[in-house]
């Protein structure tokens, strides 16, 4: 590493740009010639009679290698040529993505590659988004919603192959597709399972699918430079963003990929490399910075994938820095990448089962993690890793694979699903890594205490209703106990504006003050669901005016997405029988159905600040809450986010009375005293209403 300043070599980069032009020219393939191109392509026959041979099959090959865009395809073509007679028409192909954006990136690659309309014979489906129709034969969908496919069609009869694809990423919906696939593919002879997979533990699918054969796709592979730092980073956001900018100017001409660890990381990076390339404007060549994250709108995560496009200047082809999640670990191949970039973390999910706090939590990687994204710099050419950590760090103190998602998970969703499939034994059901015991036995208990188990553990009628909405139990139980509070309508746009979570305020570095007052302009009483709902509803009346979001500092794109969820909850609810209703300016059945939900997240101000009431575990309220001044004795807070603390994101005020009309076999009147006033913080005081 060079300092950043630096800076030469800039001329000679535009010749070199030139006659990469020239020789990209002549290379220019065909979307068929890229196709040909890929290394799947010479085992395609083989491969499809593997498959014809075996109705389990382990297909193993590097990301790239045409594995996700082509195998479906090539049964599908095989389907139309009719020539191995197992692929039964009018059939469909399914094949799991544990990604939402991957899933959708994909399937609007290979309508491309097929030339049909997305949507058409092409389609994915993502939770309350279906882009298929009654011509879609090659389905791409994400591994949760396979799992749903599974309440409406118990055996998959209506497709002939299912793959489950990105396997080695052990999502935990991936984990129960394993378990539910095996079992049906004993009584479906007919139906194809496919399993694939990075270069990661393939044994492991093959002993768990009864020694089911590995197909191996022999990748290609150039070599990869890896450096580390001297000395640890101590804010590796900053060092990214110094390295992106030397490689630069010191490296020859090549794309950029960074890892971060979510989408406020990634905005941040590319915020402070725009910034320091309008500041160092024509000394350095132009740079196209490219953000990727789950909640990228899907217009925005096209762009990674066009061709560079000219440079505003001379310079034809402006190096493309790509800032994204693990997503692009394994799950997207972007083409051309010479250099990553790797400061070596990602967030996680953990879980504590002994107070059942699930928290989201930066984490180092694994190293088979780190190996991956440096793999991605070796796709095209020799290419290099910058990893922003010690070589003795990667030796010891980086886990060898990532523990899978089971086991680091609340399991509640899970739990409600197989039991509405008539799956009761839980504890023999047939998992490749069984849950930890207690994180089973706790997900029934929180089950039994939302009332959608009964004491036997079945499910009772309010719990089936909990499994038709695809959210998490404790926001479907949010919804359904609406109905009981007579405010529907304000629940629906809660629980719609909770999914697009996060991305709503936009915070400008150039304008933090502004956006912020925006925001405290939101404030209503009640607390961040209630600001969230005011939101919307102020934009609902502006007839979803672009300009208002602009002067608010609100990301329209955002809201747009609430409305469309909003759109699909109302039909759902509609299919569950409850009626849309509105409680207009009340907020106190909005919060009481909130209770109703998330009575497990309740915390309450103590001497030494907030503590969870169950576990007494410390949290603090998120800096960004409207409720950060007010300090209310009695709190819910939707989720917990782990930075610097455990911090408590969108939470509102109750009454801690409500929690015992809420949740009775929960919580015990004794529980819910409040400690005399005068051994409360005087701040309490400033608490708006009197509390239970
Ligand atoms: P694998 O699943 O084995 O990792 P893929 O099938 O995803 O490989 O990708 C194979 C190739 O298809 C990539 O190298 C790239 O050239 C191309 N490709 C994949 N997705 C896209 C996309 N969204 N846009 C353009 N090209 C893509
Ligand atoms: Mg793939």
């Amino acid at each position: 590493f060079v300092s950043a300043t630096q800076m030469k070599g800039t001329v000679e980069k535009e010749d070199e740009n030139d006659k990469l032009l020239s020789e990209l020219e002549k290379k220019k393939l065909s979307i068929q010639e890229v196709r040909r191109s890929l290394p799947v392509f010479p085992y395609r026959s083989d491969l499809l009679q593997a498959i014809a041979e075996h109705q389990i099959l382990i297909i193993e090959g590097e990301t790239g290698s045409g594995k996700t865009t082509q195998i479906p395809q090539y049964l599908h073509e095989e389907l139309l040529l009719s020539v191995q007679g197992y692929t039964v028409k009018g059939m469909k192909i399914g094949c799991t993505q544990p990604r939402r954006v991957a899933a959708m990136s994909v399937a609007s690659r290979v309508a491309q590659e097929m030339s049909v309309k997305l949507g058409n014979e092409v389609g994915y489906s993502i939770r309350f988004e279906d882009c298929t129709s009654e011509r879609t034969v090659l389905k791409y969908m994400t591994d949760g919603m396979l799992l749903r496919e599974f309440l409406t069609e118990p055996d998959l009869a209506s497709y002939s192959v299912i793959i489950i694809d990105e396997a080695h990423e052990r999502t935990l919906h991936t984990d129960v597709l394993f378990g539910l696939i095996k079992d049906i593919a004993r009584f479906r002879p007919d139906l194809k399972v496919l399993v694939s997979s990075a270069t990661l533990n393939t044994e492991r699918f093959s002993s768990f699918f009864d020694d089911a054969p590995i197909f191996r796709i022999p990748g290609r592979r150039y070599p990869v430079d890896i450096y580390y730092t001297k000395a640890p980073e101590a804010d590796y956001l900053e060092a990214c963003v110094v390295s992106v900018l030397q490689i630069h100017v010191t490296q020859p001409t090549g794309d950029i990929l960074v890892f971060l660890t979510g989408q406020e990381e990634i905005e941040a990076c590319c915020e402070m490399l725009q910034e320091r390339c309008r500041r160092l404007g024509s000394k350095i060549a132009e740079m196209l910075i490219l953000p990727i994250y789950a909640n990228l709108p899907s217009d925005m995560q096209a762009k990674i994938f066009e061709p560079t496009p000219p440079g505003a200047r001379k310079v034809v082809f402006p190096t493309k820095v790509i800032v994204a999640t693990n997503i692009a670990e394994t799950s997207l191949t972007i083409d051309g990448i010479i250099y990553v970039i790797d400061p070596g973390f990602c967030k996680q999910k953990s879980y504590n089962a002994r107070t059942g706090m699930e928290s989201l939590i930066v984490t180092p990687c694994s190293k088979a993690s780190a190996n991956q994204r440096a793999g991605r710099a070796g796709r095209v050419a020799a290419g290099k890793c910058f990893r922003l950590y010690t070589a003795w760090a990667y030796k010891n103190e980086m886990e060898d694979t990532t523990v899978p998602e089971i086991q680091r998970t609340n399991l509640g969703n899970v739990v409600l699903l197989l039991k509405s499939l008539g799956i009761n034994d839980l504890i023999h059901f047939d998992f490749m890594d069984p849950p930890p015991h207690e994180t089973l036995v706790l997900a029934l208990e929180q089950l039994y205490a939302l009332g959608a188990l009964n004491h036997l553990g079945e499910l009772t009628k309010l719990g089936r209703r909990m499994a038709e909405l695809p959210v998490d139990p404790m926001l479907s139980k949010m919804i359904l106990a609406s109905e009981k509070y007579g405010c529907s309508e304000q629940i629906l746009t809660i629980a719609a504006m909770l999914s697009v979570n996060n991305a709503i305020f936009y915070r400008p570095k150039d304008k933090l003050v502004h956006a912020d007052t925006a925001r405290v302009n939101f404030t209503v009483p009640g607390g961040d669901h209630m600001v969230l709902l005011n939101v919307y509803t102020q934009w609902v009346e502006t007839g979803h005016s672009l300009q208002w979001c602009y002067e608010n500092f609100i990301q329209a794109r955002s809201l747009r997405r609430a409305r469309d969820v909003r759109e699909q909850l109302e039909g759902l609810m509609t299919r569950i029988e409850i009626e849309l209703k509105s409680c207009e300016d009340d907020t106190v059945p909005i919060r009481k159905a909130i209770t109703a939900g998330y009575f497990y997240h309740t915390s309450r101000l103590t001497r030494s600040g907030y503590k969870t009431v169950k576990q007494q575990q410390s949290v603090f309220i998120h800096p960004n809450s409207s409720l950060h001044e007010d300090q209310p004795r009695w709190v819910i807070y939707h989720e917990l986010v782990f930075t610097t603390k455990e911090f408590m994101r969108q939470i509102i005020e109750i009454d801690s009375s409500w929690l015992l009309e809420v949740a009775p076999h929960y919580y015990k009147a004794r529980e819910l005293e409040d400690a005399s006033s005068k051994k409360m913080p005087k701040q309490a005081g400033k608490s708006k209403e009197e509390l239970g």
